[in-house]
């Protein structure tokens, strides 16, 4: 192997970049999609019925409700809760800001738990000891597409009459296996609110869209009014009643998913166990090669969890490198592997400095993660090559740097 790295001139392990995500499309999705373009209903129609039915079925719940984005989810979750001024809401800061931002649209605000040192999922004794009494809900977020501890979570819900939100966007797929029992239970159906988005690296795909999943009729309801103004009955109701009137009874938005998006989205979750399998396949052949590599460290994954693998994150040991991230990031991008950060803390971004005086030293565990973490590449159609050039590019870098 040529040893000269690309940053400083050598032969690239690849000419083309490697994505850290990318969709899966096949002719199957293409023909739903275009049977939707042919009906009678673009939108808010039978296909987003049918998406909402089968996804419900697919996690265990009573309900799912479709929206535009995984952040309208977010938001939709918030509102449903009836979470507003006054309230407070228990965010961890390695996250996407939309889990936050969501918090702050209604008005709310948001406080900071740290995560676990090993897994970067929040820390469920760091969140109780957040707890005020205006504290209203905590949302976990299945950080890399492993599911956080519901079960603590719920524990320090119920005694502080809590909601828990589930932001697992990188989790759809995987698992909870519950204690001795047998049955597998899958995220989706593991807090009083789960949300996704299904943005094109997400573990599925509607372009741009979301869903929220819960057993309340009570708050499905509300939200499924919330993605429409709010309006007491949305145009299908009112076509079956021959009735022209409604009422805007709050304030809502429209955050609704088109009948040609919800095609897609039922169509893509056919094939979601099998996308799911080969994300957990690369990951495994990167742990055995890994293990071998001085200077990196991987997430740990929790016992009783089955992992989806929306994202495969090292994190490099400075100690035994002569160099910081910001070299190995580049040096692996020179080599033709698109690597990732995910993600900066949310509370150290200017607007959440400004807006709630946070900073360094709030969250010291994701803080001390951010400085040395990188996300491979890591998507269901990679080939074993694709995988294997990674593992040679960090390889090579690693190797480049090591002290
Ligand atoms: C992607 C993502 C979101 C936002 O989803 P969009 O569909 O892009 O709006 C929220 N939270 C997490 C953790 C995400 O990864």
């Amino acid at each position: 192997m040529n040893k000269t790295l690309a940053i400083d001139g050598g032969r690239p392990v690849r000419r083309a970049m490697l994505p850290y995500g990318r969709q899966c499309i096949d002719e199957a999705d293409i023909r739903a999609v275009v049977a939707v373009l042919r009906s009678d209903w673009l939108t808010t129609g039978p296909a987003v019925e049918a998406f909402e039915r089968a996804f419900a079925e697919f996690v265990g719940v009573d309900h799912a409700v479709a929206v535009s984005s995984g952040t309208a989810a977010l938001h939709a979750a918030i509102y449903g809760l009836g979470i507003g001024p006054g309230d407070e809401v228990i965010v961890p800061p390695m996250t996407f800001a939309a889990t936050a931002n969501a918090v702050i649209l209604q008005g709310a605000t948001v406080v900071f738990a740290d995560v676990q040192a090993d897994t970067l999922l929040l820390d469920p004794a760091r969140a109780e000891a957040k707890i005020t009494p205006r504290t209203r809900a905590i949302i976990g977020v299945d950080y890399a597409g492993q599911p956080c501890d519901y079960d603590a979570l719920g524990k320090i819900a119920g005694r502080h009459e809590l909601a828990v939100i589930a932001d697992a966007s990188h989790a759809l797929g995987a698992t909870h296996v519950v204690g001795m029992s047998p049955q597998d239970r899958k995220v989706g159906s593991l807090a009083d609110l789960n949300t996704f988005s299904f943005h094109p690296v997400k573990l599925i795909t509607t372009g741009e869209g979301g869903m929220i999943t819960t057993n309340r009729a009570d708050l499905a309801e509300r939200m499924r009014r919330f993605r429409n103004h709010c309006l007491t009955r949305d145009h299908r109701e009112r076509n079956k009643a021959d009735a022209w009137s409604y009422d805007v009874a709050d304030l809502g938005l429209n955050y609704r998913l088109t009948d040609l998006q919800a095609a897609l989205g039922s169509s893509q979750l056919e094939k979601l166990p099998g996308w799911i399998a080969r994300r957990q396949a690369i990951a495994e052949r990167y742990h055995r090669a890994f293990e071998a590599i001085a200077g990196i460290e991987p997430l740990a994954v929790r016992g009783g969890v089955s992992h989806a693998y929306h994202l495969y994150v090292i994190r490099l040991q400075a100690d035994r490198l002569g160099a910081d991230r910001a070299t190995i990031f580049s040096a692996l991008r020179a080599e033709g592997i698109g690597v990732n950060v995910h993600y900066r803390p949310v509370h150290l971004h200017p607007y959440y400095r400004e807006r709630l005086g946070t900073g360094p030293g709030l969250c010291p565990v994701a803080e001390e993660a951010y400085e040395r973490m990188i996300s491979l590449p890591i998507f269901p159609s990679m080939t074993d090559e694709d995988a294997d050039d990674v593992i040679r590019a960090v390889t090579k870098v690693l190797e480049a740097f090591s002290a």
